[in-house]
């Protein structure tokens, strides 16, 4: 008798669990199918906020940017799982410039560690333009950073290589894994580019005069050059940002990319260091790692979730894209994704 009824209140006791965890999985998925509404509409209103915002202009410095339509404008953001939120020209492919110098520096981490970044490039912001000789001169470490020009270049040429040919193929890999596409290099930025690199070849030999580049310095600004011409959309680049943000893993392939344990100290540069003289108040309003380029893309990660991008080729003085900024920071604070804390 007592075993029956302890039988019955066991079989009452399964029933209601099970209940409950219907309704749990109920409810995650209403909640998944609620965050996913919440992203969409964020990434729209994030567009339609600042999309006939006109300031700034389109880098010129490299003459073919110049002619990159103005109006472009996408928005887009791509989970740790590899879902993707999208808003206006997305499709769109220009030129990666700076944005694929923390994926370098990645390929230096791995091939190396982050020792080698550390000691043959260095880690510290120059609160000093992308470009900048004076930083070089100044500071003891020269090339400074792997996320402004000398740093980059010399990332470029740390890179374990047999052959110009075989460096680029590597950079070119690299950042093709990074976004789950093939790449292409943009012929025309790249003879543009190329064909006024004065202020690079600079940067590459003086680092050269100061042992802080590893391989020929006409190899290394060829390479870094053509790294800054690779074809790229703003969803591949929101792809490459949630590769960070799902722990160096690409969503898409699968592949891994870095050891996760090397992901926070990337980010760490790149929150320090990604906007150049202007990682300061970034990080003060969006709070997230991120990097620019000159041509209008911008990536920010907010770690172990998601990855916000955006593309519009209008810059303001230091570089950086006036509307993806915007946008993003308006994501990020809507979503509350500063990793100190939604404000
Ligand atoms: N390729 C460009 C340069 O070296 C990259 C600059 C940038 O995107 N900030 O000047």
């Amino acid at each position: 008798m007592q075993h029956a009824v302890n039988r019955s209140l066991f079989a009452l006791f399964l029933g209601l669990l099970s209940l409950s965890l219907c309704g749990q999985a109920a409810l995650a998925r209403d909640t998944a199918a609620a965050t996913k509404l919440q992203l969409q509409a964020v990434v729209d209103e994030a567009y339609a906020l600042y999309k006939d915002l006109d300031e700034g202009a389109n880098a010129n410095y490299i003459p073919i940017l110049e002619t990159v339509p103005s109006d472009l404008f996408g928005v887009v953001i791509v989970t740790r799982d590899g879902e993707v939120f999208t808003a206006g020209d997305v499709g769109y492919e220009f030129s990666i410039q700076s944005v694929a110098k923390p994926f370098t520096a990645a390929l230096v981490m791995s091939q190396q560690g982050p020792e080698a970044v550390h000691e043959k490039i260095g880690v510290e912001p120059t609160g000093l333009p992308f470009n900048s000789k004076l930083a070089l001169e100044l500071l003891a470490a020269r090339s400074v950073n792997p996320l402004v020009n000398a740093g980059a270049i010399a990332a470029v040429s740390l890179v374990a290589a047999k052959s110009e040919e075989d460096r680029w193929q590597q950079v070119l890999d690299n950042l093709a894994g990074f976004a789950g596409a093939e790449l292409r290099l943009l012929d025309e930025v790249y003879e543009s580019e190329y064909s006024s690199s004065w202020s690079n070849r600079a940067i590459a030999n003086l680092l050269y005069n100061y042992e802080r580049l590893y391989s020929d310095p006409e190899e290394a600004l060829i390479v870094y050059t053509k790294q800054s011409s690779v074809g790229i959309t703003a969803q591949q680049l929101g792809v490459m940002g949630a590769t960070l943000a799902n722990g160096g893993v690409n969503p898409l392939t699968n592949k891994r990319l870095l050891p996760a344990e090397h992901v926070p100290e990337l980010l760490a540069v790149m929150l320090t260091a990604g906007f150049y003289d202007e990682s300061g108040i970034w990080s003060y309003t969006a709070g997230l790692p991120a990097k620019t380029g000159v041509g209008g893309g911008i990536v920010a990660v907010v770690p172990g979730e998601l990855a916000i991008a955006a593309f519009s080729p209008r810059l303001n003085e230091a570089g950086n894209s006036v509307r993806s900024m915007k946008a993003i920071q308006h994501i990020s604070a809507q979503l509350g994704t500063s990793i100190f804390g939604a404000n």
